[in-house]
């Protein structure tokens, strides 16, 4: 950690994005950390090598770069360490190992991230461990769900596609009345809209690919936990050895160092567009956390610093037959929106969202649900290309 850490709390987010998690001078003044590439560290003697005692001991375990990377997370997190692992979908899967054992009942937010469910449903029930998914507008609640083996309480807001708000501190606080351990699944805000440790979680996840990477060229994942639980997660990335590349975690340090006013203009451009769409014809509703219309919205105001690039609208198409028919048509006319998954990239992207996946909450009405990803394009190019979409929606 650099000498100025004791400053940075008081620093603004640009700053602490610009400077965290690496001094220069602890390399020669080079203002990048170097990319370590590294399995073996020698040691200098047969004692020191059979005591480890030394800061690196191999590679699995830690080099100056990941080092230079987890301290800047835990700078903004609030954490007491950060795990980095080689994608999103492990920063996920990697703690339920870390915390779930057979026997256990584990809950998990309705509107989750899909693989995440997969992996619950396909991996964790062969293990013995029973998922059980919960209304994301539970809040308190949910401890008339817990149940005395339940020992993980799994939260993603707002919900992948869908965007449903969580009420996460009164679902950590009921969650820890009974002992469970409470994760988030944080991507979406990022912690410079959202500080999960703040608000109860004990272990914040994030699919670095999106925001921090920013440019849709890597796939990064990080976990950063509090005090309690932090010796516990990082024994089961060692254990399962889900370390990440020098490489990837230098672009991911990379990505930080432009994050705050990239989001600052996803931010706009999608509330600009949001707004948009809301008072058009052929759009039942849009799902944004900081449309005053949206149900969560005070949720996300009470509790949220910003918001992020990525919506969702319902596409108004009364006739469920046709719903993908409509769809198709408005996504095969665009031409700055890309057809791609992921997001947190330089560049837009749409796609149909497919909720055929939830049990308790329900795919909002009255037509398909299409998601975008709001780029760093200009926004009056961008409601050009979803003009034509519309109109090619509508002549079909
Ligand atoms: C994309 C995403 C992930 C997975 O990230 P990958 O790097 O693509 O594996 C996990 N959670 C959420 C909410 C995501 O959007």
């Amino acid at each position: 950690m650099s000498d100025d850490t004791k400053d940075a709390a008081s620093q603004g987010i640009n700053t602490r994005l610009a400077h965290g998690g690496y001094n220069p001078r602890d390399y020669h003044g080079f203002v990048n950390p170097p990319v370590v590439h590294a399995s073996t560290v020698l040691f200098p003697d047969a004692r020191t090598m059979d005591k480890r005692a030394q800061k690196y001991t191999y590679g699995t375990r830690g080099t100056p770069t990941t080092d230079a990377l987890a301290e800047a997370i835990d700078e903004l997190e609030g954490s007491a360490g950060t795990i980095l692992v080689p994608s999103g979908l492990a920063a996920v899967t990697v703690p339920f190992l870390a915390f779930a054992k057979a026997g256990d009942h584990i809950m998990v937010v309705d509107s989750v991230y899909h693989p995440t469910r997969n992996f619950c449903d396909a991996m964790l029930s062969r293990l013995g461990v029973e998922t059980e998914y919960y209304d994301p507008a539970i809040g308190a609640g949910i401890a008339g769900l817990m149940r005395p083996n339940t020992t993980i309480v799994h939260t993603e807001a707002p919900g992948s596609n869908t965007f449903e708000m969580q009420d996460i501190r009164a679902i950590a606080d009921a969650a820890h009345a009974r002992g469970a351990v409470v994760m988030m699944d944080n991507t979406w805000a990022t912690p410079l809209y959202f500080k999960p440790l703040d608000f109860g979680v004990d272990i914040s996840m994030h699919a670095a690919t999106k925001y921090p990477s920013g440019h849709s060229d890597v796939l990064f994942g990080t976990v950063s936990a509090n005090g309690t639980h932090w010796d516990q997660l990082r024994e089961a990335n060692i254990t399962l050895g889900t370390c990440a590349s020098p490489d990837d975690s230098y672009q991911i340090l990379r990505g930080l160092r432009t994050m705050g006013i990239r989001l600052e203009r996803h931010q706009q451009s999608a509330l600009e567009l949001a707004h948009w769409l809301e008072g058009r014809e052929d759009v039942v509703k849009v799902l944004h956390p900081a449309l005053p219309s949206f149900e969560g919205h005070e949720i996300w105001k009470r509790d949220f610093k910003g918001a992020s690039g990525l919506f969702s609208f319902v596409l108004r198409e009364p006739d469920p037959a046709q719903h993908k028919t409509r769809a198709f048509d408005f996504l095969d006319a665009l031409k700055i929106f890309g057809l791609g998954y992921s997001w947190g990239g330089y560049e837009s992207l749409a796609v149909m969202a497919n909720l055929a996946d939830r049990l308790v909450s329900k795919a909002p009405e009255g037509g398909p649900v299409i998601r975008l990803q709001i780029g760093l394009e200009d926004v009056v190019d961008l409601k050009r290309d979803l003009e034509a979409g519309f109109a090619a929606s509508r002549a079909a």
